[in-house]
């Protein structure tokens, strides 16, 4: 347990993120734990790294909305002083606090107060021994041999309350740690890949990494680490627990056509507006923005309710039933207020409230004016199937 919330045991996976604040800010850090924890964050950690950041702590630790992890750096007295301050965990680095008596006493006073501790090993900052022995490189088998080091510290003064991270700013190195360390141990498994990144290639490092693993049914938290405002760290890992049917869907799933020939309107536009006008309510169900009513809503059948362009008109469709037609200028604004109508009242509801029939016909008429325009093969691909069938010929 961190606090309140359980990690690993079959416990729902859980999301992390890390304050940027100094810590010793209490009010800018609580502000951004409350942020973290809006979009998602289950757990937060804060660094303390200096008396006044354990001092921080002290008053962060009983206004926060979840549970505080103090990320100790080289002194293991930062440690005891966050114990002190009565943070629900402590995450310690095995290569930055290396003497024995130093891990045994944290671990002592941890176990007294029944506060857990998070080996956090890490590539960049391998405890340079073991970098040694693997021939001066950062290699999977170093990493979990430190964590097992520590374990056995911890072991030796009975403390169990553990779990662990072998992170690395490589995925295919990190992926290959945490399958290594999953078959010698089962310890709960915090997850990230390590100074990933700014965020475009932060989220695709991270999202592998983690994506990888938690397919594979390794891990037990997770943590994005980005180089951008942590709230987006905290919005990724719910967004990918999400995604892999790992965490019940708090906001919207917008699904969109990615365009094409017969695309009658922007649909690129039109998906980013809709995902902005959806961004803060908390609407859980999934919603196609397609691109045309020749194919847009029978490719989107499932979703619960999508809009379709044609013929300078959006076509509201709801689990794949004409409901009605909206002018194109609309069609994000009528796909709110559907969505609206849907969670008050449900799908059928939304379904009995008006003629589905008669948006049906008026569909089908846009969507034979659009064939009549641009004929059944708006993309060409049957005249160049022609000209490769010429080529091959000659
Ligand atoms: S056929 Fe229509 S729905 Fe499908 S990709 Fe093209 S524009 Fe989008």
């Amino acid at each position: 347990m961190v606090g309140n919330v359980p990690v690993g045991g079959g416990a729902p996976i859980t999301v992390q993120s890390m304050t940027t604040t100094k810590t010793a800010d209490v009010e800018g850090t609580l502000q951004q734990i409350y942020a973290l924890a809006a979009a998602g964050a289950d757990i937060v950690r804060c660094t303390c790294n200096e008396i006044e950041a354990a001092e921080g702590l002290a008053q962060i630790v009983p206004r926060s909305p979840v549970p505080i992890v103090a990320d100790i750096h080289h002194q293991y007295k930062m440690a005891l002083a966050a114990l002190d301050a009565g943070v629900h965990c402590l995450r310690l680095n095995p290569g930055n606090i290396r003497r024995a008596e130093h891990i045994k006493l944290v671990a002592n006073e941890a176990k007294a107060r029944g506060v857990p501790i998070r080996i956090g090993v890490n590539g960049g900052s391998l405890d340079p021994a073991l970098y040694e022995k693997y021939g001066g490189r950062v290699t999977a088998e170093a990493m979990v041999e430190s964590a097992q080091r520590e374990l056995a510290y911890f072991e030796e003064v009975g403390f169990e309350d553990v779990k662990i991270s072998v992170k690395a700013s490589s995925v295919a190195l990190m992926i290959q740690a945490y399958r290594m360390l999953a078959d010698v141990t089962d310890y709960p498994l915090h997850l990230g890949v390590t100074e990933a990144g700014p965020t475009f290639a932060g989220l695709i490092k991270s999202s592998a990494g983690i994506g990888t693993l938690l397919a594979e049914g390794i891990g037990d938290t997770i943590r994005y680490s980005l180089t951008a405002d942590p709230v987006e760290e905290a919005r990724a890992g719910r967004t990918l627990l999400e995604a892999l049917g790992l965490r019940e869907r708090k906001n919207v799933d917008l699904i969109a056509c990615p365009s094409c020939g017969r695309a009658e309107v922007d649909v690129i536009a039109i998906a980013n507006q809709a995902l902005e006008a959806f961004k803060d309510r908390e609407i859980p169900l999934q919603i196609a923005v397609m691109g045309c009513v020749v194919n847009g809503p029978g490719e989107a059948r499932d979703a619960d309710l999508g809009i379709a362009a044609g013929n300078k008109r959006g076509h509201l469709f709801v689990k794949g039933q004409n409901v009605a037609v909206v002018p194109e200028s609309e069609m994000v604004e009528a796909l709110v207020d559907w969505a609206e109508f849907i969670m008050e009242h449900g799908v059928e509801a939304a379904l009995a409230r008006v003629d589905t029939t008669k948006a049906a016909r008026e569909a089908q008429r846009d969507k034979a004016r659009l064939l009549d325009a641009q004929g059944d093969d708006a993309n060409d691909s049957g005249a160049r199937i022609e000209l490769i069938k010429k080529r091959v010929r000659e």
